[in-house]
């Protein structure tokens, strides 16, 4: 009988000391240098959050979701979960603790299918923390539907030669290297008609032409890139893993990411009903509490409620990638998780917010973010409705059709077979239908 919901003791003594240093030492890193994560380290930065990461390197909490191999600790995904739900509640957290989005990711991918030289060069600096990567696939006239991407990588003597536009490169303008997926055999079929290509930033022909930014965010100062990629030349050992490949790399890449970013969200989602609870504690209005209000009291039990669901699931899907080592069988549990993240992040924020009164919709708290994060959620790494008809696909093949006219669960049938098997011990009436 091994269904255990226990942390191991000394796994937890790392867990308290995380949540200490995440909310005495790294949340207020997101007040100071907000939206500076992903800005190569220089002058004060350096020296605040060098030294902040060499504490996480003590505890032996650097970069967990890698092998010892790939410098990492090896933990696995249910103690990053743990982790990660801690993390969560700081956008500098993941930067410190060397498990960023989507650093993460493009590591993953690389550690998986790169050559000898690919990984010395790209994997060793990106894991320890002095370089940042961009994921170039989403096109402006496509990203849920990879048959329709149109960049083009053309094989030119010992270089490869790639022209297109991407849209929502998350940090290329910061980071030293895009991983591209382009078409390299437009005749093959969506899976094996791409290929994915190491691009380091300064590579000419390389322009990115805005940086996109999320609602709320000056135009052009953010850091999403729509990049035009005109005649980039790269050489031929700039493939990553074999030609055709692109689509399988990306589904290794994309399986670990989702997951991240629930286990992530469990954290943010708490923070919100951590919120939530100190304020209907704290406010009177109209003769009591606010945590004495029948309709706050159902804020609270229906946000308990999701996120405690929600938090039980990721946790038994980190469990079952943990088992399995292949995010294939993890599919269905991976895109569900997916599916329901904006929706519990989205609905506690959102009481939150409500119970914070005016206060709430102000820049003075996070509660917008929190549901513009939301949003992004269920788009980012593939649009809700993508997911949905995935989970679907995946139940219906552990089902089968009946070729009978009546469901199996008809129930004058069933009531007659079960007639007939106690028919001895029904009364003649009882026993005929
Ligand atoms: C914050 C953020 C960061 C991102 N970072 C990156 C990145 O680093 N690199 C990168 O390459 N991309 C990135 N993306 C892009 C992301 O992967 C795409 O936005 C996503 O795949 C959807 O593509 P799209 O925006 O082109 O929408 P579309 O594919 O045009 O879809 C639009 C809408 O159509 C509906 N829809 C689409 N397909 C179906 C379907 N099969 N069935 C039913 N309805 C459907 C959905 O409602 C969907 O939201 C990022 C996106 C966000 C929001």
């Amino acid at each position: 009988m091994a269904w255990d919901f226990e942390t191991d003791p000394d796994y937890q003594e790392k867990l308290d000391w995380a949540d200490a240093f995440v909310r005495d030492e790294v949340e207020p890193l997101d007040l100071v240098w907000e939206h500076e994560q992903f800005v190569p380290l220089d002058g004060a930065r350096r020296k605040v959050i060098d030294p902040l990461k060499d504490r996480v390197r003590e505890q032996g909490l650097w970069a967990t979701h890698l092998g010892p191999e790939l410098g990492g600790q090896g933990h696995g995904q249910l103690k990053l979960a743990l982790l990660n739900e801690i993390l969560g509640r700081s956008p500098w957290a993941p930067i410190v603790f060397g498990c960023q989005a989507p650093d993460t990711g493009n590591a993953e991918i690389i550690a998986h299918y790169g050559s000898v030289d690919q990984k010395r060069r790209y994997l060793q600096p990106l894991l320890d923390g002095e370089m940042f990567s961009s994921y170039s696939m989403t096109e402006p006239q496509a990203g849920a539907d990879p048959s329709r991407f149109e960049t083009r990588a053309v094989r030119d003597g010992d270089d490869w030669v790639i022209n297109g536009w991407k849209f929502f490169s998350s940090n290329a303008a910061t980071a030293s290297f895009l991983i591209v997926m382009a078409v390299t055999d437009p005749a093959a079929d969506t899976h094996n008609r791409m290929s994915m290509f190491l691009v380091p930033s300064d590579t000419p022909g390389i322009e990115i032409v805005r940086n996109v930014g999320l609602a709320g965010e000056p135009m052009n100062e953010g850091s999403h890139a729509l990049i035009e990629y005109r005649d980039v030349r790269i050489p031929a050992d700039a493939l990553l893993g074999g030609e055709g490949q692109a689509f399988a790399i990306a589904q290794t890449r994309l399986g670990g990411g989702r997951i991240h970013h629930a286990m992530r969200t469990i954290g943010l989602a708490q923070r919100a009903l951590d919120m939530l609870c100190e304020r209907a504690l704290s406010r009177t209005t109209a003769g009591s509490r606010l945590s004495e209000k029948q309709f706050v009291q159902g804020y609270i039990a229906d946000s308990y409620a999701q996120l405690a669901q929600f938090r039980l699931f990721v946790l038994h899907t980190a469990w079952k990638i943990d088992k399995y080592n292949d995010y294939k069988k993890v599919r269905k549990d991976i895109a569900t998780a997916k599916i329901v993240m904006p929706t519990v992040l989205h609905d506690i924020a959102w009481r939150a917010m409500q119970v914070h009164g005016a206060l709430g919709v102000t820049n003075e708290m996070p509660f917008f973010r929190m549901i513009a994060g939301a949003a992004v959620m269920g788009l980012a790494d593939g649009p809700t409705e993508v997911h949905k008809v995935t989970v679907a696909k995946q139940v219906l093949r552990e089902h089968s059709p009946t070729d009978d006219m009546w469901p199996t669960e008809w129930i004058p049938r069933k009531q007659a077979a079960a007639r007939a098997k106690f028919s001895e011990f029904l009364d003649d009436e009882e026993g005929a239908l």
